[in-house]
């Protein structure tokens, strides 16, 4: 990524918008800002996509750029102003949403702590859905109820839930409803309301 030095940016302040106005300190932190925005932004290319936290589902500006390793880099996300849901405008959570890309703090890989241990240990994926896979068997045979008090028959798994989220598309929305009332479960939940 290109260094900008200080007496760059404030060429270029000066040179790009023609119009940096000096405060009473000398200094148009307004304009600044704009110049420092606008470095930062170029070259990159712009993605269209959803906020995946909650189901207002506002539109969203994603900025990218290649980095020098040849990897593509989220720079910068914000509100779609075309969007007629948000109109540019992003609440709090949508606003800090390049921080689930990009948090240093992120796990990056699935953590495993076994039956009786106390320490985390970061584990594959393969592993994890192998587990995965164990588990719900496990649970699935051990609290399969075939027919209710009443001598009704239900047949249906009362020892897994469910809890999908926002970030499913419709797609996977109903992808999950699917597999999971193929399994028996009834304890079904999530905010798209498949
Ligand atoms: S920006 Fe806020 S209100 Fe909009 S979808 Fe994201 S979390 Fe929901």
């Amino acid at each position: 990524m290109e260094q900008v030095t200080r007496r760059r940016f404030l060429g270029l302040g000066v040179a790009g918008t023609g119009a940096v106005g000096l405060s009473a300190l000398g200094f148009d932190v307004a304009a600044a800002s704009q110049v420092k925005q606008a470095l930062r932004l170029d070259g990159t290319t712009i993605k269209h996509s959803v906020c995946p936290y909650c189901a207002v589902g506002c539109s969203i500006l994603a900025y990218t750029k290649q980095s020098d390793s040849g990897h593509t880099e989220l720079v910068q996300i914000e509100g779609d102003p075309d969007s007629p849901v948000n109109e540019g405008t992003l609440c709090p959570k949508g606003a800090s949403s390049l921080q689930l890309a990009m948090s240093r703090r992120r796990v990056p890989t699935p953590l495993y702590r076994a039956p009786g241990q106390t320490d985390w240990q970061r584990v594959s994926w393969d592993f994890t859905l192998d587990k995965l896979a164990q588990n719900i068997k496990a649970s699935r045979d051990r609290t399969f109820v075939t027919q209710d008090a009443n001598g009704n028959v239900v047949n249906r798994c009362e020892g897994i839930a469910f809890a999908g989220g926002a970030a499913f598309s419709s797609e996977e929305g109903y992808l999950a409803a699917k597999l999971m009332r193929g399994l028996g479960v009834v304890h079904l939940e999530q905010q798209a309301r498949v």
